[in-house]
């Protein structure tokens, strides 16, 4: 059976990354892109189950504490997590697991799983991020300024990744994902 594996996309508030990841699993149906679990309130059109699970923080602790997190992390005063038996079934069916989270969650995964691929989305400036962390206008100014202080750390810690994509235009960021997923790696010379 082929061997399941996990990708990890991660990359600052308002770059993107939702857009990018809806046209990867449009264009590749087999990946399977995991839901994470979240104490954030959802946002106009966002569904419980699809977008992510909505669970109260002492819901969420009790996940923690109970092992049923691959990793987690605190962003702009809401706590995410990934669903560990979700992720750990698919893994061993085979597939290909996309996880999208923040930094501090993709250290651990990289702590734990030394042979998941990081992919790391970068925006085309922190100028342009600004303007679409502010189009977004779901939130007040205070999240927007912890979300931006958050970016500059995330981008700054970019090259902890395999792999890095600038979202300048949709079609070349995916063409890059594709390429870094897809392409086969070097055959190994085995000696005889
Ligand atoms: P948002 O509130 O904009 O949906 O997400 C905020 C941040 O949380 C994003 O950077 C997103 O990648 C990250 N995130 C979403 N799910 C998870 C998760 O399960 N674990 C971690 N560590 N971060 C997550």
């Amino acid at each position: 059976m082929a061997k399941g594996k996990l990708i990890v996309l991660t990359g600052p508030s308002g770059v993107g990354k939702g857009t990018l990841l809806r046209s990867l699993m449009r264009r590749h149906p087999e990946l399977y892109l995991s839901i994470s679990v979240t104490t954030r309130q959802p946002r106009a059109g966002e569904l419980h189950g699809r977008d992510y699970y909505f669970v109260s923080r002492p819901e969420f602790e009790r996940m923690a504490a109970n092992q049923q997190l691959l990793e987690w992390a605190e962003f702009a005063g809401n706590c995410y997590g990934t669903p560990r038996l979700a992720v750990e079934k698919q893994i061993q069916r085979g597939r290909w697991v996309v996880l999208e989270i923040e930094l501090e969650g993709a250290r651990q995964i990289f702590e734990g799983f030394s042979d998941a691929l990081g992919i790391f989305i970068l925006p085309p400036s922190m100028r342009e991020l600004e303007q679409r962390l502010r189009q977004r206008a779901s939130e007040s100014e205070e999240a927007i300024l912890r979300r931006l202080e958050r970016a500059r750390a995330e981008v700054d810690a970019a090259d902890e990744f395999d792999v890095q994509v600038v979202n300048d235009s949709l079609e070349r960021a995916l063409d890059q994902i594709e390429a870094a997923l897809f392409v086969a790696p070097e055959p190994e010379i085995v000696a005889v």
